[in-house]
């Protein structure tokens, strides 16, 4: 089965997709952890150009989407594949609803076109459980503001953005929850981690059995 986390920047994604493989693993179930954009080495190649926030030469909206789903052919057909045909379950920090949010919520780019490429390159593989953090975008911002400034490092491309991509970014995450309310679990990333936690628990317990 293929498990995706999605969320916003600085809602723990990263914390929490490593608690997801330990239940998971707990439970005796073989996992495959990965990430997009990246998860291969050629994947991270073009996570690397998209995440460069070198301001020589703006990235094209449209070549920023196109490379995101090149990386995702090459995770797809190198790692989530082959992982998900020999049995294994995939957990994936990240995966299409990330395009929609950002690419498609953040940059504007047109829904149906999004679509169309995830047609083309997922050929009918979904999800079969997305585990969205939602945070208001204030309070993520605050918790991105302190953790780099705690480790003085510089943002990234999208790190960058202003409030209102954060705002528009987690609107497209909520409205992708809505056209697919039965693969999505929306949590509450506000709270601290433990409760967070618990929450995901209770709903891995339910959708995978304990
Ligand atoms: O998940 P992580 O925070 O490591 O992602 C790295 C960056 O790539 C994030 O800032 C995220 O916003 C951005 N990204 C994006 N479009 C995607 C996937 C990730 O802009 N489709």
């Amino acid at each position: 089965r293929f498990i995706t986390l999605e969320g916003g920047e600085a809602v723990g994604k990263s914390t929490n997709v490593g608690f997801v493989v330990s239940w998971l693993e707990a439970q005796g179930i073989e996992v495959v952890k990965t990430r997009e954009p990246g998860g291969t080495p050629r994947a991270e190649a073009i996570r690397t150009l998209l995440l460069d926030p070198d301001p020589r030469e703006a990235l094209d909206v449209d070549a920023e989407l196109l490379l995101v789903f090149a990386a995702r052919a090459q995770h797809l057909a190198k790692v989530i594949r082959p992982a998900l045909e020999s049995g294994k379950w995939v957990v994936c920090d990240r995966f299409t609803d990330a395009t929609f949010a950002y690419q498609g919520g953040g940059r504007g780019i047109d829904w149906q076109r999004i679509s169309e490429l995830e047609r083309f390159v997922q050929r009918g593989l979904t999800p079969d459980l997305t585990l969205l953090l939602d945070m208001a975008p204030e309070a993520a911002r605050e918790r991105l503001a302190s953790r780099l400034m705690a480790r003085n490092e510089r943002l990234d491309r999208f790190e960058q953005e202003q409030a209102a991509f954060f705002a528009d970014v987690r609107r497209g995450y909520l409205t992708r929850a809505h056209e697919a309310p039965e693969r999505f679990a929306i949590v509450d990333a506000t709270p601290s981690l433990d409760v967070v936690q618990a929450r995901l628990a209770a709903v891995l317990a339910e959708r995978v059995g304990s």
